[in-house]
């Protein structure tokens, strides 16, 4: 099959259905509005009480089918398999999620009902990536509530065939490549600057005395723009944490914990965690900072652990 044969065919699948008249697994609920509220620290008052409505953005959580699927598979379409099939036969076998976009014309209250439908909105020609080449996929969810449009989510995938890598580096006596350089503007040089003094500092904001982190050029609470600086003094607890595993990056040798450090002053960071092996780091273990002499001309603020 050619490529232009390849598309004309994926292009056939443009306004196919990929799920008909399905239905919410849930009516929207407070519980499920709390977890999301706790996991993404949202603690606007519109989303408590009596007349709560729902965060927007939970819009596609109402349509997923949790890791089950939707129990009945009502109003599944075989369309979006039948293209994936196609894709995957000619070489598009990788997927990744690109972007997603959401309309909103109501608000989802407790109590609501749930249907949607979905449609294949559009699939692009061949393009290229860092990735691989491969197909653009758009669908787009109708959501309802009691039968009422409330929003729309569009969402894009890129079915791709992977590039080919490119050679391991470093095993024929290749230096080691250098981590990546911190991009330095004018917004958070003070930052970078308390760094080569070795002193981890946090903006506070001079008008309400917030502290925030990362840099920013505006408050989070009040929107002033005048700020001075308040040192940390190092201590701090793993909020949470991943280990990274995939993908390789040049210059970083997984797998290493990445975590988000609570400091004592109540903001957090991204940071590595040193002195404990990876798989030792735990939520709530205290960590101290230090300073990490990476190379000739990066020092990066880290924490150091301790298994207790
Ligand atoms: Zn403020």
């Amino acid at each position: 099959m050619t490529e232009d044969e390849l598309y004309a065919r994926l292009k056939a699948f443009e306004g196919r259905p990929a799920a008909t008249a399905a239905q919410g697994r849930d009516p929207v609920n407070q519980p499920m509005i709390r977890h999301w509220c706790e996991a993404m620290g949202d603690t606007n008052a519109a989303y408590t009480g009596p007349d709560a409505i729902a965060p927007p953005t939970m819009l596609q959580a109402w349509t997923m089918g949790g890791l089950s699927g939707h129990s009945n598979g009502a109003g599944r379409s075989t369309a979006q398999d039948e293209l994936f099939a196609l894709l995957d036969g000619a070489g598009c076998t990788s997927v990744v999620a690109t972007d997603c976009e959401q309309e909103y014309l109501r608000p989802l209250r407790p109590g609501d009902t749930v249907t949607f439908d979905a449609v294949i909105e559009s699939v692009s020609p061949r393009k290229t990536t860092k990735l691989g080449t491969g197909h653009f996929v758009t669908t787009r969810t109708d959501v309802r509530a009691n039968g009422e449009l409330a929003g729309t989510h569009r969402f894009r995938i890129l079915k791709y065939a992977p590039a080919a890598r490119p050679e391991p580096q470093g095993e024929q006596g290749d230096p080691k490549p250098l981590r990546p350089r911190p991009v330095i503007n004018r917004d958070n040089q003070g930052f970078w600057e308390g760094v080569r003094r070795h002193r981890l500092l946090i903006q506070r904001c001079t008008a309400c005395a917030a502290l925030r982190f990362p840099w920013l050029p505006g408050c989070n609470h009040c929107a002033s723009p005048d700020w001075d600086t308040v040192e940390a003094s190092g201590a701090g607890t793993v909020f949470s944490y991943v280990v990274m595993h995939h993908p390789p990056f040049p210059a970083f040798d997984p797998p290493y914990a990445v975590a988000l450090v609570e400091l004592a002053e109540g903001v957090r960071m991204i940071s590595n965690i040193t002195g404990v092996p990876y798989d030792k780091v735990r939520i709530g273990m205290p960590v101290q900072l230090e300073f990490l002499r990476v190379d000739d001309d990066l020092e990066l603020p880290v924490f150091r652990g301790s298994e207790a």
